[in-house]
């Protein structure tokens, strides 16, 4: 039974060479793929294999002091979605080109937003007016995200920084705002940008989207699908899930994804079953 973890953990790491030597190694010893990224804030990775390998995994992750506390989650998977290793050391866990801005300590990311449960999630917006704001790349909100929720024109997380700089979203600062995206880790880093930046109440869903979603699937406040870095592109959490991306090129609904056609244009366009093969940006036309 092939198995997908995600997990992350802010910790200081020392060494994190060190760390991606053994983490390597376990890795190939058990025969499991995918990515992860190791850097003096944490660990980061997706990693995939047969359920008794990524059991033992968790098991010898989780003996390390720091990763002890590490919140492993688990999918499905198809038996090849990772047909390679790759585990490097890089300066932040996730690119918003602010390594010196992040503080870390033993208790996570310091003077980040307050995290929700997606049942405290429910429970603010029953008590508040509050204002979603998508923490991902904007791509990856046509096709699902949280009901009216803001989505920061952006292209790749490192131009968050500016976004959040240019005064856009600066009436929001007064107001509760909740931070969501995947998994959860790029809000860590988002809601402490936007603390430190003078937004004054500040939330982030812990566990991000896929939590929501197995949670409460498509009977709350997410609609559509999800997308996912991975060969599957993007998930549904039932059969109820509502399509909300058009097709780039003729509008018809649709969930699924494509790169441009263009090989060195790393643009996403929404498709349709008809217009799958020809993806192409405004730049790249066919
Ligand atoms: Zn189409
Ligand atoms: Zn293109």
């Amino acid at each position: 039974m092939p198995k997908i973890l995600l997990f992350y953990c802010f910790t200081p790491l020392a060494d994190p060479e060190a760390i991606r030597l053994w983490q390597r190694d376990l890795c190939e010893s058990l025969g499991l793929g995918g990515r992860i990224l190791l850097s003096p804030h944490g660990i980061n990775g997706t990693v995939g294999g047969e359920l008794a390998a990524v059991k033992r995994y968790v098991r010898k992750t989780r003996e390390y002091a720091p990763f002890s506390g590490i919140d492993f989650k688990w999918s499905e998977g198809t038996g090849d979605d990772f047909p390679r290793l790759s585990v490097r050391v890089r300066p932040e866990l996730v690119s918003f080109g602010a390594p010196d801005e992040l503080q870390v300590d033993e208790g996570g990311v310091v003077g980040g937003g307050e995290r929700l449960t997606p049942a405290q999630l429910h429970e603010l917006v029953a008590q508040k007016e509050v204002t979603f704001f998508d923490g991902r790349n904007a791509f990856e909100a046509q096709i699902g995200r949280f009901a009216d929720a803001v989505v920061p024109d952006v292209e790749a997380t490192r131009d968050f920084v500016a976004e959040l700089d240019s005064g856009a979203y600066d009436h929001l600062k007064g107001s509760p705002v909740v931070t969501y995206c995947t998994g959860g880790i790029r809000c860590e880093v988002l809601s402490s940008l936007m603390v430190k930046r003078g937004f004054s109440e500040v939330y982030q869903l812990d566990g991000g989207i896929a939590r929501y979603g197995e949670e409460f699937g498509d009977s709350g406040l997410w609609e559509g699908s999800l997308y996912v870095f991975d060969k599957r592109g993007s998930v549904q959490f039932s059969p109820d899930a509502a399509v909300i991306g058009e097709c780039h090129a003729c509008g018809a609904p649709s969930s699924s994804m494509r790169n441009c056609h263009d090989l060195s244009c790393r643009t996403q366009l929404v498709v349709c079953e008809a217009h799958a093969e020809s993806a192409a940006c405004p730049e790249h036309p066919h």
